[in-house]
């Protein structure tokens, strides 16, 4: 992928809101309690390295990513801390696992049967594993006690090649008011914990929402994803937050283009917007190929403190706006943050978009390329 760094459109994150915001969850946890960065997704779009080193710094023990290829980027980066990944890997990659000391979930014995062969025929450390539990998330994870207990008998034929590093779950319901199906997946999550022999370095059930409104469960580890972003994990659904989450994120580019239209111009693909009269319109160097959709048409972006409404349909790399007087090519142009008094936030651009702002942060494409504000040391 090509990043484009000779246009001005650009993804802004500021480090030290990061830094606060893993500062603030932190000072949260019990004492022993770990806090993992949930850093997949191009830690969801802001950028692995940085947000990492940001994490780091700001006390974060280990790192949670998507896929074997994030975990490896990050050792390639030279971190050390311990990696989980959260998703399911192939068998056939564990060696590759083991030999990094990246920990892989676990949710079947079918997987560790395949997996052991290739683990005793290499010299290589065993392989970490966090034992993926299905308390009603639904996605991954053992079902029952008795799975589980079937996947522990495969790890004693040969527990030198396993080690079992943690218990987890995934809660679907601890960013909603409405508490009861969390609770009974955490009470479920209790019984698979409580049938352990033995119980493992890391027990985990947090990510941000639950580490937001449901701290008495944080196990000893918590996988702080979103609001380490400073986004609220439940959208507009629990506003009160017990510190204040400042969202990290601008996208910001400038007018290449500016021109007076007339009465019944058109404006882009499919000829849909006339202008009304005479109007300013200006051309913004960005489009869906950088993950502004086609439907933000008819959203603002701000111009010089005012906002400015996206006619016509977004193409492909640039869109247009209309403008309350002719603002020259260079002027710069907020799609999310601050300009004068006004702000917009991703939330905003969720909204509009009948999504959720996690969304909208991973569809920034590679191409915008990621500068950091208030960089930390
Ligand atoms: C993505 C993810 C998280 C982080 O979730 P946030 O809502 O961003 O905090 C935690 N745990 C698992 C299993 C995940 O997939």
């Amino acid at each position: 992928m090509v990043t484009a760094t000779l246009r001005p459109s650009t993804v802004l994150v500021n480090e030290t809101v990061i830094l606060h915001n893993v500062a603030h969850a932190l000072a949260r946890l019990d004492a022993g309690t770990e806090l993992f960065a949930v850093v997949k997704a191009d830690a969801y779009g802001h950028g692995l390295l940085r947000v990492a080193r940001v994490a780091e710094k700001a006390g974060a023990t280990g790192f949670c990513v998507a896929v074997l290829d994030e975990a490896l980027a990050l050792r390639q980066a030279h971190f050390t801390q311990p990696i989980l990944v959260l998703g399911l890997i192939e068998p056939q990659y564990a060696p590759v696992a083991a030999a990094n000391h990246i920990s892989v979930p676990v949710a079947s014995a079918a997987w560790l049967e395949a997996a052991l062969p290739l683990l005793t025929s290499e010299k290589l450390p065993p392989l970490a594993i966090h034992l993926a539990i299905d308390t009603g998330m639904g996605r991954i994870g053992f079902q029952t006690i008795a799975q589980m207990q079937d996947a522990l008998a495969v790890i004693g034929k040969q527990p030198e090649c396993f080690d079992v590093a943690g218990i987890f779950t995934h809660f679907s319901t601890a960013d909603e008011k409405d508490t009861a199906y969390f609770e009974m997946q955490a009470r479920r999550f209790n019984a698979f914990t409580a049938a352990l022999p033995k119980r493992p370095r890391y027990v985990h059930v947090s990510n941000s929402a639950t580490s937001l409104w449901h701290a008495a469960c944080n196990g000893n580890m918590i996988r702080f994803g979103v609001a380490m972003y400073g986004l609220n994990p439940s959208g507009h659904a629990i506003p009160e937050v017990p510190y204040a989450l400042e969202p990290a994120l601008s996208l910001v580019s400038q007018i290449v283009f500016c021109k007076q239209v007339h009465q019944g111009d058109a404006i882009s693909y499919g000829a849909t917007y006339r202008a009304s009269g005479d109007e300013f319109i200006g051309t913004v160097p960005m489009g869906y190929a950088d993950g502004w959709l086609r439907r933000m048409q008819g959203f603002h972006v701000l111009i010089d403190g005012q906002f400015c409404e996206i006619v016509g349909r977004v193409c492909m790399d640039q869109f247009m706006v209309r403008m309350p007087k002719a603002y020259p090519a260079g002027t710069p142009v907020v799609l999310v943050g601050q300009s004068g008094d006004q702000s917009i936030s991703l939330q905003d651009v969720a909204d509009y978009s009948d999504t959720i702002h996690y969304e909208i942060a991973c569809s920034l494409a590679a191409r915008l390329p990621r500068q950091s504000v208030a960089p930390i040391e």
